[in-house]
């Protein structure tokens, strides 16, 4: 039967969920819970895949931009050895900027985009590095031990660097998606050559496309390079062992051979095998062969993500970013997902979605809950909560993904989100909030295993559709499609059926909370005259837009409406079975322009509703934020791998510490996980 209460939620407890704050974030640390109780050849499992995920740090820097790496090493020079006041205004600004800038893994926010301005002035920062003794500054094999050298190649760093640190017209966003301008040639991030224009490249991977000779399985073209003009020829500088970030892939490698030795079974060792391979030769046919294995491992407790994986990043949706997650199985959390994971097809069936578009056999989908044991590269410190890999469209179609829920990471952002004031202020009255409070724990976890588990995994492309044909567009569109899934279906009786949830009206919890943040306040995260930009945060307007406009009746009160009641908007929602008939209309017409590849409704879809933002509300919803006084971003602090040996060198304990400072965390990783050299190539 159904268990009203998710037992991990079950009260408080004395762990330190809540770190550090500074500006708009919010620093957390995640239990590692089930970790003392695994085998020591896991526990070592574990710590070898936690180093190969620590190891990548570098590149996501370097994909960030390319003077990123640069930029941390002058700054954590300052941090670490700066000889002036360490109290004054303009050095407690330099730390903050120096936070957001580890949190970013750039000088861009993670989350906006947008480039950082310093709190502190130039003349400032040049005193500063001044200010360190020249002994402090490495430069590899460049100046020798001349001090006048030195000294120079210091002030050459400065007048390289400052431009980009404070110049608000250089470099001001790490990707741009603004319709009509070239994406490239106005995003910092680097995959692309400076000099490649967004045309080129477009031209150069339809090319590539077509001279594929399987188009019912194509390549991930592009996802692990960087697209450079070598004499006017374009030509891909490739991520692996030899090439482009070798010297990175060389240690996660080094890392990912020592866990094959204690892998689970055959088949896990195999996938390393394989994903080594890859690394070795850059060749994204063992990538897509690595995935399938990887999807088919689902037997042993210990799993990993671990190299170019989400395209966020990239302004064409092509390009990965490095990341890297060591996680183990949540066994008893797991039997909710794998209860919808049975029901797949029925799902699938019972779907609002024309019968056109969807798959005739929902197979391989695994789901199950985890236990994340690290994060690294672009899942730290700020971390995805839900993951649905691999990404190939065929090789899901054909071989299934796998889903998780990662379960400490939410329970950590629950703990740390009660009783702080938030739904007092934005949820319209008590009722609304005590249904939230009853269910909203639970409808979340739901919602996030319905838009994994099922969502991602639903319906199918038409032959012959590109599945780049909604390019900029096909992120959001995917998110909505995963998160209306979801939406529809949590409203199922169904889910009463399975015992997953507890009443027949719980999602109320979920409908409203979701419309409250689409309308009005996930608009704290963007700064006032500035639009909507990531993929999630579009996908969520344009649902919660959609749906308002669609909710107008005649004779009758709309469905959802906003309204003002002392002064300030609520959203007021009339009638949530017919919601949820608005959820079902919106999934259907958007797995339509999915599975058509029809770009000029996704387009529209996307402008019309998931990006502008109505000032006069978000300056509403920005000042009775503020009030509160939280931060709109959280991320975490990663445990510590203690490693215990005996005097051959055998590893016999492994354990974990969560104390270490923030700041101490990043300069460590700085120092022990350098692993690409810090000079342009
Ligand atoms: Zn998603």
């Amino acid at each position: 039967m159904m268990s009203p209460v998710v037992s991990s939620q079950a009260g408080l407890d004395s762990f330190p969920y809540m770190d550090e704050r500074f500006a708009d974030l919010q620093m957390l640390r995640y239990r590692v819970d089930g970790f003392e109780q695994l085998s020591l050849r896991q526990k070592k499992l574990v710590y070898y895949l936690s180093e190969a995920a620590l190891c990548g740090r570098d590149i996501l820097w370097d994909q960030n931009g390319r003077y990123n790496l640069r930029i941390r090493r002058l700054l954590e020079t300052v941090y670490t050895d700066y000889c002036g006041d360490r109290n004054s205004a303009d050095f407690k600004a330099f730390v903050v900027y120096m936070k957001r800038i580890w949190f970013s893994n750039g000088i861009h926010h993670h989350y906006g985009g947008e480039k950082f301005q310093p709190a502190f002035s130039e003349d400032f920062l040049r005193e500063a590095v001044h200010s360190v003794p020249l002994s402090k500054w490495s430069f590899p094999g460049k100046h020798g031990r001349d001090g006048n050298a030195l000294r120079a190649s210091v002030d050459a760093l400065c007048d390289e660097l400052f431009p980009i640190i404070f110049d608000p017209s250089v470099l001001p966003k790490r990707i741009n998606l603004a319709d009509g301008e070239d994406l490239l040639q106005t995003s910092a991030a680097n995959y692309y050559g400076p000099d490649v224009t967004q045309r080129e490249a477009e031209g150069f991977y339809l090319r590539m496309k077509e001279a594929w000779p399987d188009s019912a399985h194509p390549l991930m073209f592009g996802l692990n390079s960087r697209l450079v003009k070598e004499n006017g020829l374009l030509k891909e500088k490739v991520w692996r062992s030899g090439g482009l970030y070798g010297s990175a892939i060389d240690r996660i490698v080094f890392w990912l051979e020592k866990a094959v030795t204690v892998a689970e079974n055959k088949k896990q060792a195999a996938v390393m095998e394989q994903l080594i391979e890859y690394y070795r030769t850059g060749d994204l046919r063992i990538f897509d062969a690595y995935c399938i294995s990887w999807v088919g491992e689902t037997e042993a407790l210990v799993d990993f993500t671990n190299g170019f994986t989400e395209t966020y990043g990239d302004p064409l949706g092509m390009k990965a970013s490095w990341e890297g997650f060591a996680n183990f199985k949540d066994l008893d959390a797991t039997a909710r997902t794998e209860t919808l994971s049975a029901h797949a097809q029925w799902f699938e069936d019972h779907s609002p979605v024309d019968a056109r578009f969807k798959k005739e056999r929902c197979k391989g989908i695994s789901a199950k809950v985890i236990v994340a044991a690290i994060l690294g590269g672009d899942l730290y410190p700020s971390s995805a909560i839900g993951i649905n890999l691999p990404n190939s469209d065929w090789v899901r179609a054909e071989y299934g993904s796998k889903s998780v829920t990662i379960g400490n990471l939410t329970n950590a952002y629950n703990q740390a989100s009660r009783g702080n004031g938030f739904l007092e202020e934005f949820v319209i009255d008590d009722a609304t909030r005590e249904m939230i409070h009853l269910y909203g724990n639970l409808c979340d976890q739901l919602h996030t295993d319905l838009h994994e588990c099922l969502g991602h995994g639903s319906g199918k492309l038409l032959a012959g559709v590109d599945s780049d044909s909604l390019k900029a567009y096909g992120s959001t569109i995917e998110e909505a499609r995963a998160d209306l899934f979801g939406l529809y279906y949590i409203a199922d009786p169904k889910l009463m059926e399975l015992g997953l949830i507890p009443h027949s009206q719980a999602f109320h919890a979920q409908y409203y909370s979701y419309l409250m943040n689409g309308l009005m306040t996930q608009l704290v995260r963007i700064e006032p005259h500035r639009q909507i930009e990531e993929a999630h945060m579009r996908n969520r307007a344009l649902v919660s837009r959609w749906v308002l406009e669609h909710a107008q009746r005649q004779g009758s009160l709309p469905a959802v409406e906003m309204v003002r009641r002392c002064g300030k908007s609520y959203v007021q929602v009339n009638d949530y079975a017919a919601l949820r008939t608005l959820f079902g209309k919106l999934l259907s017409e958007i797995q339509r322009v999915k599975s058509e590849g029809d770009f000029a409704t996704a387009r529209r879809l996307v402008e019309t509703y998931g990006v502008k933002v109505e000032n006069r509300l978000h300056e509403e919803v920005l000042e009775r934020y503020h009030a509160l006084d939280l931060a709109p971003y959280k991320g975490f602090i990663n445990p510590v791998y203690l490693v215990t040996h005996d005097d051959k060198g055998e590893i016999t304990d492994i354990s974990l510490r969560y104390d270490e400072p923030y700041d101490r965390q990043m300069l460590r990783y700085s120092r022990d996980y350098c692993t690409l050299p810090c000079v342009n190539d």
